[in-house]
């Protein structure tokens, strides 16, 4: 059995925007309760959350984009992009976000643990290094990225993107840096419009950037083999000593943002066939997208189910 974390706040549900906008607080209690079901929570380590510094924002994100949602959060009500909210509470929530996923790359490099979940939010895959878009303010996995290559020793990393939008801004951080590789399995066309599979990377990064894009009503079938056909051979390119899952949950059948029709079976699958890769290298599995409050709580609860029965 691997020993399986989980970092997690409450203050992730103050986050909050108008009512009827997909990417709300319940989204968070949704998953948590796929965790408690069959007691699954009690065999998890709590791993402790913590805010980013402003330093370690940086590592991605300019300045004047920090300042922005800084700014933006002295408001009642702002917004950070035509879809992207906020609240008070937002510039803390995003900054705890990205904290406490460098907190849990930081456990799962220490050896505390070899396979982690991140339940966060705002999620982070479309916020791009000088704006948030697309529900995400700060790009959450790419600043744990880069802070597990400044701080924990890692010089080569994998990020799985399987969220059903392509991580525009994920891509665009890496896309010339061979030391992240960047893979993403997505529906297209949907937003944001990008993740061709022509778009491989540029300079040294060329070949460390690689994209599945999905019609419509492509099933179970084939969206497992578009990751179980292409990822090994991406995976031994890349080497990595550190996995970060991007894990949307809105491919699933059940969400209506999205018409790829994946169930929660094919995500354990996944689950399984990525930690079976992964053999010893620590992976941590971070909350990206999902609307769906069944879908959420019926994935979160198998990606733990496998980590924990691993
Ligand atoms: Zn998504």
């Amino acid at each position: 059995m691997a020993t399986t974390g989980l970092v997690y706040h409450e203050d992730f549900l103050l986050h909050e925007g108008d009512r009827g906008h997909p990417e709300h607080p319940d989204r968070l209690r949704a998953a948590l309760s796929g965790l408690e079901r069959d007691g699954l929570i009690d065999s998890l380590v709590k791993l402790e959350a913590r805010v980013a510094t402003r330093e370690e924002l940086e590592l991605v994100h300019t300045p004047l984009c920090i300042d922005y949602v800084e700014k933006t959060s002295r408001k009642h009500k702002g917004s950070l992009d035509y879809e992207t909210y906020a609240n008070r509470a937002t510039y803390h929530v995003a900054a705890l976000a990205a904290g406490s996923t460098n907190a849990m790359v930081e456990k799962l490099i220490a050896g505390k643990c070899r396979r982690a979940l991140a339940l966060v939010r705002p999620p982070g895959h479309h916020a791009t290094a000088s704006r948030s878009m697309g529900f995400c303010v700060f790009n959450n996995v790419a600043i744990a990225a880069r802070y597990a290559q400044r701080h924990c020793d890692v010089h080569r990393l994998l990020i799985v993107d399987w969220d059903v939008h392509h991580g525009n801004g994920t891509q665009e951080i890496f896309y010339a840096d061979p030391t992240v590789g960047y893979f993403s399995v997505h529906q297209h066309p949907l937003f944001p419009g990008t993740g061709s599979a022509g778009e491989i990377g540029e300079g040294e990064g060329a070949g460390f950037n690689l994209n599945v894009p999905l019609p419509a009503e492509t099933g179970d079938e084939g969206f497992v083999s578009a990751i179980t056909g292409s990822l090994p051979n991406f995976w031994q390119k890349v080497r990595p000593q550190l996995v970060l899952v991007s894990a949307g949950f809105d491919a699933h059948e059940l969400d209506s943002i999205s018409q790829l029709r994946v169930s929660t079976a094919a995500f354990a699958r996944l689950t399984e066939f990525v930690l079976g890769l992964a053999g010893n290298t620590p992976v941590g599995f971070v909350m990206e997208g999902g609307y769906d409050m069944r879908a959420l709580a019926d994935c979160w609860h198998e990606v733990a189910r496998v980590c924990i029965e691993e």
